[in-house]
């Protein structure tokens, strides 16, 4: 019997790219001799994808949808992906040809080669913004040194997985997805392959910078406690500073020599009240992700698919 492929696409608003990647999915797998699905997640959107994916999936006996009840984010709608899929490997990437679907037969090929994960690097593309293309390489370089997983530049969700890591990912609990360091830490035996983004084929990315900046928040505290130790290192060397700080006041009372203070004192006091709201954030952050913990939401709503799971 053929072996069979999962291919999972979120969708954000992508009604523009849906039909040249499902499309492009097909021009890719139709040779390569396997059974294989598409699964559509369409995440919350606001323009047409669902009416779209529902009509494609009448004709289109291999594209299949879960629509979620709103926007939960990719993480979240990625999960969905792999929690529906059947497969005997999965392969997620993006619904708008930033991830060359030409990369597909390349992934299986590695796959039957006894890889269970094969996973792409992004190489630096040249057309990007600076601001997009630099905020990426920070983001992987602060991760790296305040987490405690090592997650290589240029990463993203554009990868196969082997059923075994996939079920490990599926049963994994929590509301913090980050994927892409799950991947990472979970081991086996991966398989890297660099390559060339495509330019977005209609539409802008969905990725705000508010975005980004929850996913890094995310990358950092769902692998590692790492930011709590700022407080302690930065908290010590303060006090110590302060120490030194009592012989300087005591000896400049005493030879009557005194400052104005105004300016110095206010300073002082608005950074350490700076500081110390910093990290309570920190360890705010934490607390609340145990407080979203306990109450065991889950971490996306089916409204409606024409799959069975
Ligand atoms: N996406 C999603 N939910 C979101 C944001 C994005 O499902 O809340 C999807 C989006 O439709 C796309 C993929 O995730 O298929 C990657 O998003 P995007 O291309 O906007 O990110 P970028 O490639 O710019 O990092
Ligand atoms: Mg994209």
């Amino acid at each position: 019997m053929k072996k069979k492929v999962s291919i999972v696409i979120c969708c954000y608003n992508e009604a523009e790219n849906i039909p040249t990647v499902v499309d492009a999915i097909h021009k890719n797998m139709e040779t390569a001799g396997y059974n294989y699905e598409i699964i559509a997640v369409n995440d919350g959107s606001s323009d047409d994808s669902l009416t779209l994916l529902k009509k494609m999936a009448e004709t289109d006996k291999r594209l299949f949808y879960v629509d979620l009840s709103r926007n939960f984010g990719h993480q979240n709608a990625l999960k969905a992906g792999l929690d529906y899929a059947t497969g005997d490997c999965i392969i997620s990437m993006d619904a708008d040809m930033q991830h060359p679907p030409e990369m597909l037969p390349l992934f299986l090929e590695k796959w039957e080669e006894g890889y269970d994960v094969v996973y792409t690097r992004r190489k630096q593309d040249k057309s990007l913004p600076l601001m997009k293309r630099k905020t990426s390489a920070w983001f992987y370089r602060f991760i790296n040194s305040i987490s405690d997983i090592e997650l290589e530049e240029g990463t993203s969700d554009f990868r196969l997985l082997d059923r075994n890591a996939a079920d490990i990912i599926i049963r994994m609990k929590g509301n913090d997805l980050f994927i892409r360091g799950l991947v990472k830490w979970i081991g086996f035996r991966q398989y890297a392959i660099d390559y060339m983004p495509h330019k977005r084929l209609c539409g802008e990315s969905k990725y705000t910078v508010r975005k980004m900046f929850s996913l890094a928040a995310q990358g950092i505290t769902s692998f590692s406690v790492k930011p709590l130790y700022v407080a302690l290192y930065v908290g010590f060397f303060i006090a110590v500073l302060s120490l030194l700080c009592i012989p300087y006041a005591v000896i400049s009372f005493i030879s009557g020599y005194y400052m104005a203070g105004w300016a110095s004192l206010i300073v002082t006091v608005g950074f350490l009240g700076g500081l110390q709201l910093f990290i309570l954030g920190i360890i705010g952050l934490y607390i609340g992700k145990i407080f979203i913990r306990t109450k065991e939401r889950p971490t996306y709503i089916v409204q409606e698919t024409n799959l069975q799971k």
